[in-house]
């Protein structure tokens, strides 16, 4: 039998609001327990290879991509601002991640872009 096309972007849909949730539940219980927090990015991390649907980007940048450890800015990993690119700094492994900052620029452009359309 063949897959529909139709059927496969659905299921992409409930995956990504699945590994959202993990996220959510993961920035709710950090506070309280850490290596909970780390389960359920391990846990998003799973569905996202089972799935093959790619983590959102917003997301990509809340855990290490070295140690896979939930990271909360000011409690275990620190940011910077460098050459036009955020840097992410995990204080659980000490390592570096870099994230272009140019894309953040043009997405709020686009953001800005969309929500003036909506007032005209
Ligand atoms: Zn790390």
């Amino acid at each position: 039998m063949k897959r529909k096309k139709g059927k496969g972007k659905k299921q992409e849909k409930i995956v990504i609001s699945r590994i959202r949730k993990l996220f959510e539940e993961a920035e709710n219980i950090f506070k309280e327990d850490k290596k909970l927090a780390n389960r359920y990015v391990s846990l998003a991390r799973k569905l996202s290879m089972k799935y093959k649907v790619k983590i959102p980007t917003e997301l990509k940048r809340r855990f290490c991509k070295n140690c896979y450890s939930y990271l909360k800015p000011g409690v275990n990993c620190r940011v910077r601002l460098r050459n036009k690119k955020v840097v992410y700094y995990c204080l659980e492994c000490k390592h570096y991640m870099r994230f272009p900052y140019i894309k953040e620029i043009k997405l709020k452009r686009k953001l800005k872009i969309m929500r003036k359309n909506k007032k005209d």
